[in-house]
Formats: structure tokens, sequence, C-alpha cells
């Protein structure tokens, strides 16, 4: 079987992951990476590197004439929501036609999969405090997820009208870092709330905001479900799995099913680090919905899912990762 996997943003926070993860389980890796926001240094060893941008087809074409990739794990997109509240065009820009452009080469060249990064914000502001299933509508609030959910209807007609099958995995609040400490979150600027609550107990920040506290949550602030990057990476390899045993397309809500507020996360960070951590009140962010929490029932049963990290190894591991690099990838 051909165990030959292309991950676009391989470079990225996500991307660095999974590719470890594949190539500690036996799979053959090519990162394609533009490194706008990614970081060479990221990137693993025995990983083979093309640096170019997936809205290059001519670039696109040359890699996978020259790899017989079996799966590409699509991990290379803008993710930040407030930037994209301020820009959109930026996001639709490099996601969408990053989109249209990949899957215009992966048929051409006959690439039969694709497992693609998608996120919870393409569920917009659920009513209520249900766990969000792959059944609720999806109505983005902001730009970025209104730019993940078109990527995802583009690739669902595509894949309809040619040899093309994929998986949908919408994360919900990506966080945690590999226990190696090797690598970790690193974004300029930091805008994530994991990495600037450990920003804040290192020292290098003497406070964080919490954005808003008027929300329609128990504590007034945002509700969200933190699921550890590793089980994420673990989900695609059982993606990839499925689509190779000739399952059909769909899509699943990766998270650990459990919502922390704003003001949980800095209490365990507090907890975890032993540090005091100064969190004050700010005004809210624009385009953050009140609670996202996965029901990630249909992953566990489909594909066999079981995330194994809980919220204090999420942020042992952030703040391990934050210990050992403390600039991150700049003075690596
Ligand atoms: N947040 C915060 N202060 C910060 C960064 C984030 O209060 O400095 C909040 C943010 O409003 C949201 C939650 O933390 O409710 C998670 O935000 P993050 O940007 O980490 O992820 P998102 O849910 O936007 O993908």
């Amino acid at each position: 079987q051909n165990k030959n996997v292309l991950v676009a943003g391989g470079a990225g926070y996500i991307g660095s992951h999974m590719v470890k993860k594949l190539l500690d389980e036996g799979y053959h890796v090519v990162v394609l990476d533009n490194l706008s926001t990614g970081h060479k240094k990221a990137i693993d060893q025995r990983a083979k590197f093309y640096e170019g941008d997936t809205r290059d087809k001519a670039f696109l074409d040359r890699v996978f004439q020259n790899e017989d990739i079996n799966t590409v794990i699509h991990m290379d997109a803008f993710s930040i929501v407030p930037e994209s509240m301020k820009n959109p065009l930026k996001y639709f820009d490099n996601n969408v036609i990053g989109m249209i452009k990949l899957l215009e080469s992966m048929v051409d060249n006959h690439v039969p999969n694709i497992v693609f990064s998608s996120t919870a914000a393409t569920f917009g502001n659920p009513k209520g405090n249900r766990k969000i299933t792959e059944k609720d509508p999806q109505n983005p609030i902001n730009p970025y997820g209104e730019s993940k959910l078109i990527m995802e209807k583009i690739m669902k007609w595509v894949s309809k009208a040619n040899h093309l099958h994929y998986v949908a995995l919408r994360y919900f609040n990506a966080s945690g870092a590999d226990a190696s400490g090797k690598i970790g979150e690193d974004h300029h600027p930091e805008t994530h709330l994991i990495p600037i609550v450990m920003q804040t107990a290192y020292g290098q920040r003497k406070n964080l905001q919490i954005f808003g506290d008027d929300y329609d949550t128990p504590d007034g602030t945002n509700v969200r479900d933190y699921i550890h990057i590793n089980d994420l990476a673990d989900a695609h390899i059982l993606a990839m799995k499925y689509l190779n045993e000739g399952h059909k397309s769909d899509s699943f809500n990766l998270g650990s099913s459990k919502g922390f507020s704003v003001k949980q996360i800095v209490d365990t960070s507090r907890d975890v680090t032993g540090k005091p951590i100064q969190a004050n009140d700010a005004p809210r962010r624009p385009g953050d919905p009140d609670t996202l929490v996965a029901d990630s029932t249909k992953a566990k049963k489909v594909l066999h899912w079981k995330p194994k990290y809980g919220i204090h190894d999420i942020v042992k591991t952030a703040w391990n990762w934050k210990e050992k690099h403390p600039e991150g990838y700049q003075k690596y």
C-alpha cells in the first residue's frame, strides 16, 4: 500500500505535529509550505520539503509529478479569527483559492485522497449549550469560518464529480504540544489563549486580557473545547486509513467533548505552572461565539478515534514547550 503522504502546511503548528506522528508511524512524508506563518525549523528532518504556495498550480503539479502521493493532508490555511474580521479578502484569497488549486492539481495528477483541516468556526454561534454534532447547521460568524465552510463545500462537489475522496475534520481548539518539547505553537503575533497564558506565566507579558465577561455562559467568559494536537494528528491517520479502506467521503467533529471557560483555562494554568498569572477584564473580541463544544461520538464510532489527553496534559505540554523554547523557533 502507498504510504506517501503530502502535508500541505507541514511547517505550521498543527502540521509539524502531524508530520512527526506520520514519520513515527512509518509513513513517507512530503511537506509543502510557503513559510508565510510556518517555521522551517519546525519541519522534521526526516521529511522531504518543497517550499511553495498552494495557490501555485504549476508548483503543485511539479510536486505531484515528482512524488507518488496517495493522500494529501491539507493544513495549509490562515486561521486567526480576529485577523479574518479585519482582512477577510486575505482569508478568502489564501484559503479558498489554495483549495481550488490544490484540488485541480490533485484531479489532474490522479491523487485520490484528501484529509482536510476544517474547524468548529464553520458552525458559527450555536444556540444553547448543546454539544455540536455533524448534523448541526453551519452558519459561520467570521470570515475564517466562512472560508473553511466554502472549502468544505468545494471539496464535496469536486469529490462527486471526480475520483477523489475526502474526510473533513472539524477541529475545535487545537492546543498543547508534543511531550518532547521540540515542537509547539509559535505565532507572530500570538493571538491564541493558551500560548498567551503561557507567555504571562513565563513573565514575557505582565498580564493577559480576558475578552468579555458577559457571554451567555456559566461564568460569562467564552467556553471552548480544547483538544490536544497529537490527538488531532491521530484522527488524521485514522481518517487516511478509513479512506484507504474504501469508505465514503465524510465529515467529523473533533473535540474532547468538554468545555472550559477562559477563566477556567487561566485557573488550570495557575495550577500547572505554579505562577500567579495576572488576568484583566477586557472588551469582547469581534467574531467570538459564546460556546463551542464538540460532540465527537461519530469520530469515535466510525474512525475508532480515542483522544488521550485531558486539559491538564494540554496545559502541561504547552508549558513544557514554553520552558524549553521560550522564544519559540526564533532562538532554536
Ligand atoms: N481569549 C482571551 N484572551 C486572549 C486570547 C483569547 O480571552 O488573549 C479568548 C477568546 O476570546 C476566545 C478563547 O479565548 O473566547 C479562545 O480564543 P483563541 O484565539 O485561542 O481560539 P479561537 O476559539 O478564536 O479559535
